[in-house]
């Protein structure tokens, strides 16, 4: 029998993650990437696994939905992750990578894999052919030709949300005499340069920032900005101390006198050398000479350089539990598979996530099995396999890792952390246990037998 040709569209966290996965199971592919022929509004380069707003895959501390993830994703091999460690900054409880140097290992690691192909160039039709497979794993700035497409497959136009990228600062411009080193709750090596508003400050900030001319955005519709991106000048307008709860929060990072700032703005380091810093929590579409006018009231930053500005973006994605199957096929048209935030989580390291899954349901499927049901005591379970698959709610929202998707514990567990603990000593546990099943081929068979997917014949 010839070969399956594997054609995964998209060269980012999803596509490159799958592709990696594939080979590792002695499956060959041809990644197709876009850009920099085709580029997208908001990547800058040419490169694979680009992130495109913040350099934070988010906590790695062990009580974190974020933490689990990545311990879930280690356990099941995730290719990026260790590229991720490799490429590190200091960023306190965090895993903050140099993202040119991300994206350059990811590419050197793709390049140096006999087993994958890339092809530089969009993929506006989804052409059948006898043993060709799909994974679109395009993103949220999925083109629009290929979101056509999608919607004539699905007979759906498809889902959208907004969200904001953040500026980014050079660290030359910044007054280091008026910022200090700390790192929130003292974790970590003091990582971030802080800046303190006093009450006055603060006042001025918040004022300066709701009154700033905003970008309109087409067919932008607040109900439809994603909750943890909310663009800081939305933030502000919703309370005259929101701000404080929220990005500029100050508790646990107190002044090297030991005071209390009224607002602490955290700057986070973006790449290796330390000359980049990102305005952590400042997505934001406001004008972009506002930006710099309101960003330099900030104290510290009179004299910021800002290499890149804040932009808001439609987030194409799919309502995966009405067009897609458990194993991230289309029910219309199977050979076409789905990966990452085109399926509906947000987020650098779900979108990760998202890659392995399909690939582990492709590979499976190619060998004529079916993978065990993955464990909803998991956040990947959860996400992946609980979450998506929800067809209760009339629209899915996208949604990031977070422990409320995990059920209950059965003995209640007194103290939050300690919980979360326990979720996670669970959740690892019942991975192990689905690691053992897919590895024992004959379980994988029988447990296949047992379930039918939606659509299915
Ligand atoms: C503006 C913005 C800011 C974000 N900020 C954050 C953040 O700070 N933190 C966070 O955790 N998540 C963030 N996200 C969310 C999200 O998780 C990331 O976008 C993540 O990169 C998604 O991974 P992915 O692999 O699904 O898509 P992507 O990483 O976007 O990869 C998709 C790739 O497909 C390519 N492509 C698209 N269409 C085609 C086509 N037709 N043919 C060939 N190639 C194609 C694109 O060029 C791109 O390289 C942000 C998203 C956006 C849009």
């Amino acid at each position: 029998m010839a070969a399956p040709e594997i054609r995964i569209v998209g060269g980012g966290l999803a596509g490159c993650e799958a592709a990696l996965q594939l080979a590792r199971r002695g499956r060959s592919s041809t990644l197709y990437e876009m850009r920099p022929t085709v580029p997208t509004p908001a990547h800058r380069s040419g490169c694979l696994a680009e992130l495109v707003c913040s350099n934070s895959l988010k906590s790695a501390d062990p009580a974190t939905a974020s933490g689990l993830l990545k311990e879930e994703l280690d356990r099941l091999g995730c290719e990026l992750l260790p590229i991720a460690r490799a490429c590190a900054v200091p960023a306190g409880a965090a895993l903050a990578v140099d993202r040119e140097r991300f994206a350059a290992a990811v590419e050197a690691r793709i390049a140096a894999e006999p087993l994958i192909t890339v092809r530089r160039e969009e993929v506006g039709r989804l052409e059948a052919a006898p043993g060709r497979w799909w994974i679109l794993a395009s993103g949220p700035l999925t083109s629009p030709a290929l979101q056509d497409q999608i919607g004539a497959l699905t007979g759906q136009g498809g889902l959208h949300f907004f969200d904001a990228i953040a500026p980014t600062v050079t660290r030359d411009s910044l007054d280091l005499g008026r910022l200090y080193r700390a790192s929130r709750y003292a974790k970590g090596e003091a990582d971030y340069l802080n800046a303190a508003l006093d009450e006055g400050e603060y006042r001025a900030f918040r004022e300066a920032l709701v009154a700033a001319e905003r970008i309109p955005v087409k067919d932008f519709d607040r109900a439809d900005l994603f909750e943890g991106c909310q663009p800081i000048e939305e933030i502000a307008e919703s309370g005259p101390q929101s701000l404080c709860f929220g990005p500029l929060r100050p508790v646990g990072l107190n002044l090297p006198d030991g005071r209390r700032a009224h607002a602490v703005v955290q700057l986070r380091q973006e790449n290796a050398a330390g000359t980049l810093w990102g305005l952590v929590g400042f997505q934001t579409r406001l004008r972009w000479g506002d930006q710099e006018r309101v960003f330099r009231m900030i104290p510290g930053l009179e004299r910021a350089e800002f290499v890149r500005l804040g932009q808001m973006h439609r987030n194409f994605y799919v309502d995966s539990p009405r067009v897609l199957r458990p194993d991230f096929a289309l029910r219309a048209e199977p050979a076409v598979r789905l990966a990452g935030q085109i399926t509906g989580v947000e987020g650098y390291v779900e979108s990760i996530a998202g890659g392995l899954v399909t690939a582990w349901h492709l590979d499976a499927a190619l060998a004529g099995r079916r993978l065990p049901p993955w464990p909803y005591t998991t956040i990947i379970g959860a996400l992946h396999h609980g979450f998506l698959f929800d067809d209760t709610a009339p629209r899915l929202a996208p949604m990031n890792a977070n422990f409320g998707l995990l059920p209950e514990l059965d003995q209640p567990v007194k103290g939050k952390r300690e919980r979360k603990l326990a979720q996670r000593e669970r959740a690892l546990a019942d991975l192990e246990f689905f690691l053992r099943l897919v590895a024992e081929d004959a379980g994988a068979v029988s447990a296949a037998a047992e379930t039918e997917y939606p659509g299915e014949e």
